[in-house]
């Protein structure tokens, strides 16, 4: 498995870099995981989007979405080379008037995913997790063999997520906070991400959803710090990690 960061910061995009948006490639598949402001743009720059396999979304908050739109009048407005006749994209159904938005007539289709059985995209086996976050959101571990990646989506801190995230080859972390963060958040901090890594015993961390107006080197040291052991990253525009 192959993922290229394509937008990493929360909330909006920020002097020419995008919001949440992964491109997972394995074995001729591409698959788009969440689709933030700027991520379409970005994502022309490593394959034609109408060769795109699947769409998965976390949730449905625009910082994840605001791209999905223009994705599908991509797909309608150029319709000679698409991959498949329709593009699958998959959502929860936790917020029916956004589910219902993942289908156009002729173009894409709509497709349900839940936390209590995986569901198989081409050779990955996708698995969710309801995270705690204003809306419903869904982490999610991709699976090859023995490899995996887990992504927490958006979430504040839950011990859930050890589990979830245990031994994972990649796990990518929802850091939108530093350290000394206080009071009710719905996002991790470096701290938690860095802990979180540590539990689950992940062979890399990838701190991600990063804040605009703080240094990412301080990000990056402090989740550094509390991941002791475990190497970590943090996402920027291009960064691929093979897995
Ligand atoms: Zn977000
Ligand atoms: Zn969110």
């Amino acid at each position: 498995m192959l993922i290229t960061v394509l937008g990493y910061y929360g909330g909006y995009p920020y002097q020419g870099k995008g919001t949440s948006g992964y491109l997972l490639q394995d074995d001729g598949k591409n698959i788009l995981i969440d689709c933030g402001s700027g991520v379409l743009n970005e994502l022309s720059n490593y394959i034609d989007p109408l060769q795109l396999d699947a769409v998965v979304l976390s949730h449905y908050h625009h910082d994840h979405t605001a791209d999905l739109g223009v994705l599908q009048y991509n797909w309608q407005l150029d319709p000679t080379n698409r991959k498949h006749d329709l593009l699958p994209i998959y959502g929860h159904t936790q917020d029916f008037v956004n589910f219902a938005q993942l289908t156009m007539d002729g173009v894409s289709q709509g497709i349900a995913y839940n936390d209590y059985e995986p569901t198989q995209i081409g050779d990955l086996q996708f698995e969710f997790l309801r995270t705690i976050h204003p809306v419903p959101a869904y982490a999610m571990k991709i699976t090859k063999e023995d490899k995996s990646i887990v992504y927490t989506s958006d979430t504040a801190y839950f011990d859930g997520l050890v589990d979830f995230a245990k031994g994972s080859d990649l796990l990518i972390t929802d850091t939108n906070f530093t350290e000394d963060k206080t009071g009710k958040i719905w996002h991790m901090t470096t701290k938690q991400s860095g802990e979180l890594a540590q539990k689950a015993r992940v062979k890399r961390l990838m701190i991600s959803h990063l804040p605009q107006k703080i240094d990412i080197e301080r990000m990056l040291k402090e989740s550094q710090n509390y991941a002791q052991d475990v190497p970590t990253i943090n996402a920027f525009t291009g960064l691929e990690v093979k897995i």
